[in-house]
């Protein structure tokens, strides 16, 4: 195998594209390369190359497959960008899922009556009388959920850590099941785990430290199997509502290195 020369060395990387934003940055790479004159293009039907980088927008929509080829204008070395889409039928990926998130989440003990919210005010308040005593989340309906607490349906924003992990399944059950109107599960584990977010300061009052370290402490109760249901709801979720950069730059940042922490595939 050749080596790189300096034109091209910044570009000599194996790099795994998890994300429709990860495509994004590297179509936006090698269109700068080909612009400057680094690489050039190597036409469809040569050397195994499918399709033509030209076709590729960075706003997409894709092809399911993407295999394009490139060469080094100063050292003849090829580079290749290829991608392939995994999707699954989305009736069977749900019910799927729901089975998942069942067996992930069955064995969670109910935190307790004391140990239900961290924060203080009336919304916390209302959620410690509202679930006071739910010990079984399987049997907490969507009308339950889409209310709690008291009618201000801000649970999820609310639970503790373990209060989380405990009732996180009905959510999710909901969400999949298409019950779920209010509060979206996607916000709790994602809005504070982002690059943009994470770094912001926690009044001393609720404890100090950042927002990011607040919930990575919160999400350490997950175990590999509840991680990675996470995971798949989340990609779920990114195909089914479109993009949303909050849920991708939070798998980016923190839930797919979490499931690599645990010897996953992520
Ligand atoms: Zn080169």
């Amino acid at each position: 195998m050749s080596t790189s020369c300096p034109r091209c060395a910044t570009l000599d990387l194996d790099i795994a594209i998890r994300t429709p934003g990860e495509f994004a940055k590297a179509l936006r790479v090698i269109r700068a390369n080909l612009t400057d004159g680094t690489l050039e293009a190597i036409p469809a039907g040569d050397e195994g190359a499918r399709g033509s980088f030209s076709d590729l927008s960075e706003a997409g929509p894709w092809p399911d497959r993407v295999d394009c080829r490139f060469v080094c204008a100063g050292c003849g070395r090829r580079y290749r960008l290829r991608v392939e889409r995994i999707r699954m039928p989305d009736a069977q990926q749900k019910a799927g899922l729901v089975v998942q998130v069942r067996h992930a989440f069955a064995d969670v003990v109910y935190p307790g009556d004391d140990r239900l919210t961290d924060s203080f005010g009336d919304e916390p308040d209302a959620l410690a009388r509202d679930f006071r005593g739910r010990d079984d989340w399987t049997t907490l309906d969507a009308d339950f959920l889409n209310q709690a607490p008291e009618g201000w349906g801000s649970a999820l924003s609310f639970f503790s850590g373990h209060a989380l992990r405990f009732y996180l399944p009905a959510y999710l059950v909901a969400d999949l099941e298409g019950t779920l109107l209010i509060g979206d599960p996607t916000t709790r584990l994602c809005a504070f785990v982002t690059p943009i977010m994470e770094g912001k300061r926690v009044a001393k009052f609720y404890g100090g430290g950042t927002l990011g370290e607040h919930a990575r402490r919160q999400f350490a109760v997950f175990d590999a199997a509840q991680v990675a249901v996470i995971v798949a709801y989340l990609w779920w979720k990114l195909d089914e509502a479109g993009y949303d950069p909050t849920v991708e730059q939070a798998l980016e940042n923190y839930w797919l290195p979490r499931e690599a922490d645990f010897g996953g595939h992520g």
